[in-house]
């Protein structure tokens, strides 16, 4: 026997799951501690991540007053593109190498923080940009050691990416959204204040709150790691391991919070406590899917994202069409879960109660719906995307969807049901219109 039901040992299976946590600092008024940290992890000379619009945020502000009283000297690059590219990744590298910097801060959202990883990464061990990518679309190889501290500093409450070592762009060539997952890639430090989403539009509060809800269930949903075949050694061991039961607290008290305060941060801006909230529900899902990983709705997600024509969210970058990451996430979301509940009907009955969903006469053969329609309850609560036709996809684009999330191979082999591209295609067509 495992530690629980859930994960009962097979034999010649994997019995060991592994908790390699980011240091982590979260509290109202942290950032104001930025310099005294750099300096405490031996920093001299820093280059500070963020993105034109952040620029011009007080959390900018009392950061950089905090590393120049701390003497550290600061080089700013605000050139990160809000989703970024292998293009943006590759400059973001050339600038890192050209600085000589002996660390790196990063400021912002999810894109920012995974444009100072591959910075840090292709300056520190420089190689072909696709070497280091996921394969199959990169060469997939091993980040060979350490790179320097970074101390990333979310600014808004979705990604996770500051206790994660995953750094996610889109490569132009061929149209795909992929990554660079490496545990080197974790930062060193992460501080989360969460008074930086104080500021932030309602759109980018849901778009940003339904990621981490996703993040929270995908993990929970997970294939458990006791199904994986044992590494041969332990450096052979995922990252994604697979649901486990250190991620499974992360998931459960993620997804208690995100219930509780998702709608009601998305409502209103001077909710400090639910804004607060959904910051640290975030964090909880990032150490939680940064350590089991993610699955359909994530894999489903890229190719959204990637093939978008003509959608532009209110609260978004006006210059061109964008899918922000949480909505090509939770599109998909409901239809996945109507899927795979059948593949473990009580955990999905479980995620489904800590959202706040009324599980009164539900049994086991309900499980998927009674997910699904509180996912789509909530989505209609904060102005959500009625599902896939509402940011532009009919059924003629449902090939090209299910090719592109059919590549997605590392996140495909998390999900508790094996798929091909048609159960993909199905998925997708799952995912058209909810209401
Ligand atoms: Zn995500």
């Amino acid at each position: 026997m495992g530690c629980c039901h859930h994960y009962d040992f097979v034999a010649g299976n994997e019995s060991v799951f592994a908790v390699d946590p980011t240091a982590l600092h979260f509290g109202p008024g942290v950032l104001r501690e930025l310099g005294a940290e750099a300096r405490a992890l031996g920093l001299k000379r820093i280059a500070l991540f963020t993105d034109v619009r952040i620029a011009e945020l007080p959390a900018l502000t009392a950061a950089r007053t905090s590393l120049r009283e701390a003497d550290i000297d600061v080089v700013l690059y605000d050139e990160v593109r809000v989703e970024p590219t292998d293009a943006s990744f590759e400059a973001a590298g050339r600038f890192a190498a050209e600085g000589k910097f002996d660390g790196f801060v990063s400021i912002g959202g999810g894109s920012v923080m995974d444009t100072c990883k591959a910075a840090n990464l292709y300056s520190t061990h420089p190689a072909d940009f696709l070497a280091y990518v996921n394969a199959p679309v990169g060469e997939g190889r091993a980040v060979p050691g350490p790179l320097k501290p970074h101390i990333a500093c979310p600014t808004t409450s979705g990604t996770g990416s500051e206790c994660t070592g995953i750094a996610v762009f889109d490569l132009l060539a061929q149209r795909v959204k992929t990554g660079i997952a490496s545990r080197y890639l974790k930062p060193t430090l992460s501080l989360v204040d969460p008074t930086v989403t104080a500021s932030l539009p309602a759109n980018v509060v849901a778009a940003s709150g339904f990621n981490v809800l996703s993040h929270a269930l995908e993990s929970y949903t997970a294939v458990p790691y006791t199904r994986r075949v044992a590494p041969q050694s332990p450096d052979l061991r995922p990252m994604s391991q697979g649901a486990n039961p250190w991620s499974d607290v992360g998931c459960a008290e993620a997804l208690r919070r995100t219930g509780e305060y998702l709608v009601r941060a998305v409502r209103d801006a001077d909710d400090v406590e639910a804004r607060h909230g959904m910051m640290f529900a975030a964090t909880l899902a990032g150490i939680a899917f940064g350590n089991s990983g993610v699955h359909l709705p994530h894999g489903m997600a890229y190719s959204v994202a990637g093939l978008i024509r003509d959608y532009q969210p209110e609260g978004y970058p006006e210059d061109e069409p964008i899918c922000p990451h949480g909505i090509s996430v939770i599109v998909d979301a409901p239809s996945v879960f109507r899927f795979t509940a059948p593949a473990d009907p009580g955990r999905h009955l479980e995620a489904a109660g800590y959202l706040g969903a009324d599980l009164r006469d539900v049994g086991p053969e309900d499980a998927g719906e009674a997910l699904a329609g509180h996912i789509v309850a909530m989505m209609r609560d904060t102005d959500m995307p009625n599902g896939l036709e509402a940011i532009g996809y009919g059924e003629a684009d449902v090939a090209a969807l299910a090719q592109g999330a059919y590549r997605q191979q590392r996140l495909l082999k998390n999900s508790p049901i094996e798929v091909g591209e048609s159960e993909l295609s199905d998925l997708y067509r799952g995912a058209a219109r909810y209401w």
